[in-house]
């Protein structure tokens, strides 16, 4: 299986933009400097330009770099969040209000797609949380008692009802949730990037920032210049702990990515699987497969990885590539000598205790952070963004933001105790996985 000559550095779903924005060589003031021109980023300024506002955005490279311009393509609310974990740590009220805050994330999307006539494949098909073996029936039954406790709901989808919706075998039965569904997250972040730059905001690409002093005004430095702030939001996600802030609360784990050839009419027939509803098993590490526009499937995470000191590498991981190659030929076996185009690997920012990382730092609570979305963010990034701005701007705060601002996350462990302490759990998560898989061969 060869796939060296395979990786992207900038991710499978589109070309870095043919209008670089000049990087920043001036000093410079703004009303909001943002760092990151990711979802939460580009979001906010949005926001923040409709009053007049002047706002300043920052990016190390282009937007949709990081995570927003690479990630799977889910739009998916909750579905797949581990819901006992929030009921045992937040109790049922503050649980319903995280799944309420990824909920509403689904409809902040659509919202934006709307606004900003973002066109990018979005097939509102519902997502599926399926099983690949009997045994893990009695955990989907739990996750669908504890969702609707919790004010999600989820349907039971049994195995007729899978093979009469046309869903690829390997999937027995599964939770469904008709909200959400699948898009190209290149084209929407490319889409918000466009929208962003017709509107006035003053983008700067290869960018990025090395210091920021706090105070009533902020002063952020880059390479070749610097910006004076009365707000600063980080919308750096899985790379802010880099900058020196949140370095003890986030870490970032990295979620890699396969992406086929397009399947040819006659493959395409004998996968049926008619409303391409966007499927993630129910192993402890999920794995995620999609159909997309271009007729490609598209096959992501099955393994996480921690990288020493909370780093970042934009480097080829192809230990993972191959098991998601491996995962796909189990999952689709008639389609296993398809080729593989592409693949890509990102980061996710987690906290310890899977709760979004939201809130203010400095003497003058100017710098905002929104971060923490493990793996989940691309409806709630950009509305928590969007929130940030309305705070900025003193609209009335929405309270599922007063409430994530009011929750501490725990700290992480310093290393080298956390490198080894992540590594194992997820290491134990994988074999169980394994073992699951090992079973479903022995069917
Ligand atoms: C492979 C993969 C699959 C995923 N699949 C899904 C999915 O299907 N559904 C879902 O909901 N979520 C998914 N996610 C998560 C989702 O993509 C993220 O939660 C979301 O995109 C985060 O957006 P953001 O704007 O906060 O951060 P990012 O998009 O990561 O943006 C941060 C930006 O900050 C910039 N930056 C970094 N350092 C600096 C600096 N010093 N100065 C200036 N700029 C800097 C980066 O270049 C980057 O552009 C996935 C993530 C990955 C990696």
């Amino acid at each position: 299986m060869d796939l060296e000559d395979k990786f992207r550095e900038i991710g499978g779903w589109e070309e870095k933009p043919k209008n670089i924005q000049a990087e920043l060589r001036d000093d410079i003031s703004a009303d909001v400097v943002i760092i990151g021109a990711g979802l939460a980023g580009l979001c906010a300024a949005l926001e923040l330009v409709k009053d007049g506002s002047k706002v300043v955005v920052l990016e190390k490279e282009f937007a949709g770099f990081g995570a927003s311009g690479r990630n799977a393509g889910y739009l998916g609310g909750a579905l797949g969040l581990k819901y006992e974990l929030f009921l045992k740590k937040l109790g049922n009220e503050a649980a319903k209000n995280v799944v309420n805050f990824y909920e509403e994330g689904v409809n902040f999307a659509e919202k934006m797609f709307q606004e900003y006539n973002i066109q990018c494949d979005y097939n509102q098909s519902g997502l599926i949380r399926a099983a690949i073996h009997p045994s893990q029936e009695k955990q989907i039954h739990e996750e669908i008692r504890i969702a609707a406790e919790l004010g999600c709901s989820l349907e039971f989808w049994n195995n007729s009802k899978m093979r009469a919706k046309g869903i690829p075998s390997a999937f027995l039965f599964g939770s469904y949730i008709p909200r959400g569904g699948t898009l190209n997250p290149g084209k929407y972040i490319l889409g918000l990037r466009e929208a962003a730059i017709q509107a006035g905001v003053k983008l700067y690409e290869n960018t990025p920032l090395i210091s920021f002093t706090e105070g009533a005004v902020i002063n952020v430095k880059t390479p070749n210049g610097s910006v004076n702030a009365p707000n600063l939001i980080f919308a750096s996600n899985a790379f802010t702990p880099k900058m020196g802030v949140l370095a003890s609360t986030i870490v970032p784990l990295r979620v890699s990515a396969i992406e086929t050839e397009p399947l040819s009419q006659a493959q395409l027939d004998a996968l049926g699987w008619p409303g391409r509803e966007g499927i993630t098993t129910s192993h402890h590490i999920m794995e995620s497969h999609r159909l997309t526009a271009r007729n490609t499937l598209v096959c992501t995470t099955k393994q996480l990885r921690y990288i020493y000191g909370s780093n970042t590498p934009n480097k080829p991981d192809y230990v993972h590539y191959r098991a998601l190659k491996n995962a796909l030929n189990e999952r689709f076996p008639f389609l296993k000598d398809i080729s593989i185009k592409s693949c890509w690997s990102g980061y996710i920012s987690y906290a310890n205790d899977s709760i979004p990382v939201v809130g203010t730092l400095g003497s003058s609570s100017n710098i905002y952070y929104a971060t923490g979305c493990s793996g989940h963010g691309l409806g709630t990034q950009g509305m928590v963004g969007h929130m940030i701005a309305q705070k900025i701007q003193k609209k009335d705060e929405n309270p599922l933001l007063s409430f994530l601002m009011a929750h501490k996350n725990p700290s992480t462990l310093p290393e080298p105790f956390r490198w080894c302490v992540l590594n194992s759990a997820l290491y134990a998560a994988s074999r169980l996985d394994e073992k699951v898989n090992q079973k479903v061969k022995g069917l």
